[in-house]
């Protein structure tokens, strides 16, 4: 599936096992079903011999890839088959389960740059009462030690999450402790949800169903707290030279949008590249100048 000029999606698995008691998704279908690692790895490298710069790998929850084959993560092992490919190129993940986060792929990360140490990890919540009637096995202390190991390993990891508010029997004390993990998570990026019931999954029947005025009103106190905590985080890439890749270019001005390593499409913001004459599709280095709202501003290296 093409994505804009340079950029491509690769799917690795249909369907997902982990039940997740909120998601219709495994009901519609069905379990994970993982395509063969050599399979994947020779149309990686197909799609980069035809000009794909930008690979993004996904899949239901990339953790759980290859455990219908062969009963454990064969993500590691695709990583190190995609690290063998020659060429420029640069792959991203795309959604991590936490629970199910395979720590070697860390030493894929590091080992070669063009595996970016970009992670969607949606924690949906860090209350262990809500996480467990989602069905989700982790809290908060397991998260902020997953979080911490990916950044003492991966100093330039970029973290994305989503966060599911209003789930049935979610109090204001789940809700504060998720307030509370959100600050001391520092997340990059961040996508908040208000539930929605689902028919025929175990959530729908549950009690303890949290208004929707409640559920939009966290929704929008999770967004109000992670604004400052996104320009915080993006103001660290500012002074710095990244290689982009152009998505578009503005017509009638020398101006372009375009993706770094932090920025996965359609979800985050972009890079904003003043000047160069850059045209979609092309590769560029430039130094980071400013922070704008979700957006970072550049000019073309030594401009
Ligand atoms: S991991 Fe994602 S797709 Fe799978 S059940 Fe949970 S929410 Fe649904």
């Amino acid at each position: 599936l093409r994505g804009f000029p340079g950029m491509a999606y690769l799917k690795i698995a249909e369907g997902c096992s982990n039940r997740c008691s909120f998601c219709a998704i495994p009901l519609i279908r069905g379990g994970i079903s993982s395509r063969d690692p050599t399979d994947v790895a020779a149309e990686f490298e197909a799609l980069v011999r035809s000009g794909v710069y930008e690979l993004c790998i996904i899949g239901q929850d990339l953790g759980s890839y290859g455990l219908d084959r062969a009963g454990t993560s064969l993500l590691p092992e695709l990583l190190s088959k995609i690290s063998s490919i020659s060429g420029e190129f640069r792959a991203r993940m795309l959604y991590i389960h936490p629970d199910r986060f395979p720590r070697e792929i860390l030493d894929a990360c590091a080992k070669d740059p063009r595996i970016l140490p970009y992670f969607d990890l949606p924690f949906q919540h860090a209350s262990p009462a809500v996480l467990k009637a989602m069905n989700r096995q982790g809290d908060a202390k397991a998260y902020l030690g997953l979080l911490a190991d990916i950044r003492s390993r991966l100093p330039d990891a970029v973290i994305r999450s989503t966060f599911l508010v209003g789930f049935p029997g979610e109090s204001d004390e789940d809700f504060a402790l998720l307030r509370s993990f959100q600050d001391e998570a520092r997340l990059d990026w961040l996508g908040a949800f208000a539930y929605s019931r689902e028919e025929d999954t175990p959530a729908y029947a549950m009690k303890g169903r949290v208004p929707k005025k409640t559920a939009l009103a966290r929704k929008a106190a999770i967004e109000e707290a992670q604004r400052p905590i996104t320009e915080a985080a993006l103001s660290r890439w500012v002074g710095r030279t990244l290689r982009v890749l152009v998505e578009e270019r503005i017509e009638g001005e020398d101006l372009a949008i375009a993706r770094g390593p932090m920025n996965a499409p359609e979800v985050d913001g972009a890079i904003v590249v003043v000047g160069g004459n850059l045209r979609a599709g092309q590769l560029a280095d430039v130094t980071v100048s400013a922070v704008r709202g979700v957006d970072l501003e550049a000019v073309p290296r030594g401009a």
